[in-house]
């Protein structure tokens, strides 16, 4: 059996083959696939590229992956212990926010990823990641509480990049972040 990085490789590739989303790969630098652990427990699931992204190749590589790596750090982990990847795989032009047709097409990748990987649990980060796997719920309402759904555990958190410079939505970001230990330690 191929091994998983092998696998993942062949997502990208069927992304660059199939031409998803052509206006975007021409108007950004480069795909950003996804960055870590193929053996993850754990895979984080942003919104789209940025700039520092986009010029890097790797995702959350900018102030909110900073940041990311703070809270990571806060819980015992390094980056290198996680997955990192997003819904939308191009840097949408000037940072604008993913069109829904952009979710969707990008989705199944997405999920072949997880299927790949196997975590036990798929953060989300912000509405958009959320919504794209459980599109009813409110993420102001959810944050913080794990929720199964089809055979899968997620739990929704914030934006980093939103909590970044809102000091109320920071300390509800970190204080639902370090519930995550406790979580896993949960899910069989
Ligand atoms: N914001 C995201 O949603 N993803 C990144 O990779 C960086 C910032």
């Amino acid at each position: 059996m191929a091994s998983k990085q092998i696998k993942l490789d062949e997502i990208k590739q069927a992304i660059l083959d199939k031409k998803v989303t052509p206006e975007l790969a021409a108007s950004a630098t480069q795909l950003v696939f996804g960055d870590g652990s193929t053996d993850a427990e754990m895979v984080f699931v942003g919104e789209a590229p940025g700039k520092n992204e986009d010029l890097q190749g790797k995702p959350f590589v900018g102030a909110a992956g900073n940041f990311l790596n703070e809270m990571l750090n806060m819980i015992g982990l390094k980056r290198d212990d996680v997955y990192i990847t997003n819904i939308v795989k191009y840097r949408p032009p000037n940072n604008r926010d993913p069109l829904p047709e952009e979710k969707s097409v990008f989705l199944p990748y997405l999920e072949s990823q997880l299927e790949v990987i196997q975590p036990k649990l798929v953060v989300t980060l912000g509405r958009h990641s959320l919504n794209c796997f459980l599109p009813d719920l409110q993420i102001s309402v959810c944050h913080g509480k794990p929720m199964r759904f089809k055979g899968r555990v997620y739990l929704p958190l914030f934006h980093p990049a939103a909590a970044l410079y809102n000091g109320g939505l920071r300390q509800t970001l970190i204080d639902d972040f370090s519930l995550i230990p406790a979580i896993l330690k949960k899910i069989n």
